[in-house]
């Protein structure tokens, strides 16, 4: 508690002198709000590929799934208008770029650890995409890069970074209040909604009762034209976009995640209400009227309610671990729907 007020009187005392340069200097920071961990933030930047060999990516990677941007390709979708779609993520292994020996390779450029550290790390990728693996960056373009969440908290978890520098370190709430601004972001939104769904089908139709004819018509001999496939499940539903009412990181970002909360990376209370409770605001909710409740998260306590199941809304109180053995079950239901 004292180390806050010590933060949040540091801050109204920049901001006097300061005179509100911005929209982040004039919102109080509710530091309890953070949903992640000071650990989380420091590891939010993988180091680009061209300094890691195969064996130093990041142990997350193991838990945390990947989108191939080869279902980009197969599925002809176009993401980012120029899009810059990186090499192709097939499950076979793919030659790792050329690197110095571990020992030798230096873990953290100087540019990632002085630039972008803690809150910044997102930055990174916004300022330099290019050098990343195709299992972080999945596309970039001059205004939007998307990457797979470093701590995915679903089984499916990418992040929309905008690089727009006069947007890039505002608050979604002041962000998105920005007409022409919001617009552009629902629209790469709504693109990647389509992307995460087609992904949720690739992974789970053939477990899905909804898609057991879909998937049925495509095991025949003759494949058949995608009009001629039955349409199956609408896996669009299970998925869910959208801002942190207090984003832990500084960088603007929006979430675009399948709805089971499954993920190795969920590990506590926090973690689950900043994605099952009102702290999470759909982006579709935008612009956020001046009166609206979630602008306030700390006093209307999302990250610290009770712990209810997202599919059938049982509470857990504060059992974390009963909830996760929970969401094991219902994530095998989820899919097999
Ligand atoms: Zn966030
Ligand atoms: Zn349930």
């Amino acid at each position: 508690m004292r180390r806050g007020y010590v933060l949040l009187a540091k801050h109204k005392h920049r901001k006097e002198g300061r005179r509100a340069t911005s929209s982040m200097m004039s919102r109080p920071i509710e530091h309890s709000q953070d949903a992640i961990t000071a650990e989380e933030m420091a590891g939010a930047t993988a180091v680009p590929s061209t300094t890691l060999t195969e064996q130093e990516v990041p142990k997350q990677n193991n838990a945390c799934i990947i989108l191939p941007s080869s279902l980009l390709r197969c599925q002809g979708l176009t993401l980012l208008t120029p899009i810059v779609v990186t090499t192709l993520m097939s499950p076979k292994k793919v030659k790792p770029p050329p690197a110095p020996p571990p020992e030798v390779a230096p873990r953290h450029p100087a540019t990632t650890a002085t630039t972008f550290l803690g809150r910044k790390g997102l930055g990174a990728y916004i300022a330099s995409p290019e050098p990343f693996p195709p299992s972080r960056v999945i596309s970039y373009s001059e205004k939007f890069v998307v990457i797979n969440d470093l701590y995915p908290k679903s089984s499916v978890h990418l992040l929309l970074l905008s690089r727009d520098p006069a947007k890039t370190l505002l608050h979604p709430f002041d962000a998105l209040g920005d007409k022409d601004f919001l617009a552009e972001v629902q629209s790469e939104v709504s693109k990647l909604r389509t992307l995460v769904a087609k992904e949720l089908r690739r992974r789970y139709g053939r477990f899905s009762v909804q898609d057991k004819a879909r998937e049925q018509a495509m095991e025949a001999d003759s494949l058949p034209s995608e009009e001629q496939l039955p349409l199956g499940r609408d896996w669009s539903k299970e998925v869910v976009s959208g801002v942190h009412a207090h984003p832990s990181m500084s960088h603007l970002h929006i979430h675009i995640l399948s709805v089971d909360r499954e993920s190795d990376c969920m590990r506590h209370r926090k973690h689950y209400n900043s994605f099952a409770t009102p702290f999470l605001i759909p982006i579709e909710d935008f612009p956020l009227p001046p009166n609206d409740r979630r602008r306030h998260p700390g006093r209307e306590g999302y990250l610290h309610s009770d712990l209810k199941c997202w599919r059938c809304g049982k509470n857990f109180g504060s059992k974390f671990a009963r909830l996760k053995d929970h969401l094991a079950e219902e994530f095998e239901t989820w899919k097999s729907e």
